[in-house]
């Protein structure tokens, strides 16, 4: 089971706040998490092993969605900022919609993916 999680900067602090929450379920069931860059720097210091790709504005998005699309990725959090603006727009939507197109499970905010990592 690989998930990725993302946070825009406004929302990094509930990200890791998250993590903690549920890391004995994260390492129980030995899921493997990939970030963009940022962010995994945040869950590393939560003590959690994390693969990094690279920060969401040079192309993070994209490399998960890539491999949202290649079916290697298995469910995303998102926890996007509703109230930031992007630069990497066009990525962030890029991963949503093939999230969509390949049925993969996407939260944007924590009480989503909590009721997600709870069914696993
Ligand atoms: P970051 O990227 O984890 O490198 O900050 C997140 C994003 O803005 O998509």
């Amino acid at each position: 089971m690989e998930i990725a999680i993302i946070a825009h900067d406004g929302k990094k602090t509930e990200m890791v706040q998250f993590l903690m929450d549920f890391k004995a379920i994260i390492l129980a069931k030995e899921i493997k998490l990939i970030s963009t860059g940022t962010t995994g720097k945040h869950a590393e210091k939560a003590g959690l092993t994390v693969k990094k790709y690279l920060s969401g504005p040079y192309g993070g998005d994209a490399q998960i969605a890539s491999r949202v699309a290649e079916g290697k990725t298995d469910m995303v959090f998102f926890f996007r900022d509703p109230l930031g603006m992007h630069p990497h727009e066009p990525d962030i939507a890029m991963l949503m919609r093939l999230c969509d197109v390949h049925d993969v499970p996407l939260a944007t905010n924590p009480a989503s993916a909590e009721l997600l990592i709870k069914a696993l």
